[in-house]
């Protein structure tokens, strides 16, 4: 291949080609070398550890759950699991109660490990990488910051097993607070307002419902072409405190807190997730404000009936998109006058003049049917929204006006890692992956580590 012609002339001394140093710095040396010689001992150590715990358990017979008679123990295997040092052992007794034919294997349950996965800390540390990074790119990330061969398909089947378990029990906090004798957390010091907001948007899905299975020396049908229109909404839901908006400099809002949930599902679903979540924060108690900011879409205003004392609020910016559409048609798009007319219906908006600019809408003669049409669309949505649009209120109360933190809450949680070039999610691999990312997103990691690992086939 010819070299590109440059613009400017080449000096007369050829370049030199940039060097590496011989050898990476001594200090990053030394910290290699110390890893390399301990981690032996470290497993030893763990190994050593494991054994004292095992001697404590063997013996005593576990009693059965379902008649609460002792269980006869079985057999006894070798077991072993991979941990971050290496692969630990352990010999593990099988109880089994005769009549109920119940069994169980205490060492495992007490341990909390799997036979033959990867357990513990490093399960833990997997699935968070999974959780930030697409799987080929996680088991790189495992090799760089854990020094842990594994295959993108080995960081799937972690974040699958602890997924499972964030999600059923986020599943189940829904369902338990959906019920009228849940309990919630105290509501004596609830915020007198909270801000609720939704939004969605859609996720490719995956053509066939079951994983292909390989069988030896088979070679895997290829995948169907996807299918236009395979697509599942997921809805992000943020719950946050007025009080608690900062503004770190000038027109940089941003908030201290705020609650995130998620699911897979229809509007009903993403209100009990949020139902629950405020429960669970004791954020709603019998004065509490809810303000729910919306974009016009009905179903959320359906639901926000749920909460007796509420703040119904049209997304400002969502009022402005209205108008911009007519401004265009009327004026030209891009055109000066369409920028001015607009801007003057924002700034009566802003100031709470929402019935004023209907009746300055009403006024317009438009010449075209088109217009005509665009017109009146205009003016039923604010004239549907009117309640919605007081925004001046709004600004002095300091509820906001804006549904930014919604969108931006919703994009992390869904876009920066769902919505990449060519991905398809199994509704159960989505599922599972969204709950992991709250749980991570919302600061709440460490209760992956008194959830149970779900044994997935
Ligand atoms: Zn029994």
């Amino acid at each position: 291949m010819s070299q590109p012609q440059l613009a400017r002339p080449e000096p007369e001394i050829p370049p030199a080609r940039p060097v590496l140093a011989d050898d990476p710095p001594r200090f990053l040396l030394l910290e290699r070398e110390v890893e390399i010689e301990y981690r032996p001992q470290m497993l030893a150590a763990l190994q050593s550890k494991v054994d004292a715990f095992a001697a404590t358990v063997r013996g005593t017979a576990p009693v059965c759950p379902q008649c609460g008679h002792p269980m006869r123990c079985q057999d006894t295997r070798e077991i072993s699991w991979q941990a971050r040092s290496g692969r630990l052992h352990a010999a593990v007794s099988r109880y089994r109660c005769p009549p109920c034919r119940c069994e169980c294997r205490p060492l495992l349950d007490l341990l909390g490990v799997e036979p033959g996965r990867i357990s513990g800390a490093l399960a833990r540390l997997l699935a968070l990488l999974a959780t930030v990074a697409p799987y080929p790119l996680a088991a790189r990330l495992a090799w760089l910051l854990l020094g842990v061969t594994i295959s993108p398909m080995g960081i799937w089947r972690v974040a699958q097993r602890l997924g499972e378990a964030a999600a059923h029990h986020a599943d189940a906090l829904s369902r338990y607070h959906a019920d009228s004798r849940s309990i919630g957390a105290p509501t004596q010091t609830a915020p007198s307002t909270v801000v609720l907001g939704v939004d969605g948007c859609s996720l490719g899905m995956q053509v066939r419902s079951n994983r292909r299975h390989r069988k030896a020396g088979e070679k895997l049908p290829p995948l169907p072409p996807v299918e236009e229109g395979r697509f599942r909404e997921v809805k992000t839901g943020v719950l946050l405190l007025p009080s608690e908006r900062v503004e770190p400099s000038p027109g940089r809002r941003s908030v201290v807190r705020r609650f995130l949930v998620t699911c897979l599902g229809d509007a009903d679903a993403i209100f009990a997730r949020l139902y629950a979540q405020l429960r669970e924060l004791g954020w709603v108690g019998a004065h509490t404000v809810v303000v729910i900011v919306g974009d016009g879409a009905e179903w959320i205003w359906n639901r926000a009936s749920m909460f007796v004392h509420r703040c119904e609020i049209l997304d400002f910016w969502h009022a402005l998109e209205h108008a911009w559409e007519f401004a265009q048609l009327r004026y030209g798009q891009g055109s000066a006058q369409a920028d001015r007319w607009v801007h003057e219906i924002a700034e009566d908006l802003r100031t709470g003049k929402v019935q004023e600019v209907i009746a300055r809408l009403k006024r317009v003669r438009p010449k075209t049917p088109e217009l005509r049409e665009s017109l009146q669309a205009l003016i039923h949505y604010y004239s549907e929204n009117a309640g919605r649009m007081r925004y001046d209120e709004y600004l002095r109360l300091g509820y906001g006006i804006g549904s930014g933190a919604v969108e931006s809450a919703h994009k992390q949680v869904v876009h920066a890692r769902f919505r990449q070039a060519g991905m398809r999610w199994s509704e159960a691999g989505a599922r599972r992956l969204l709950a992991l990312r709250l749980l991570l997103l919302n600061d709440n990691w460490s209760m992956l580590d008194r959830l149970r690992m779900v044994s997935l086939a």
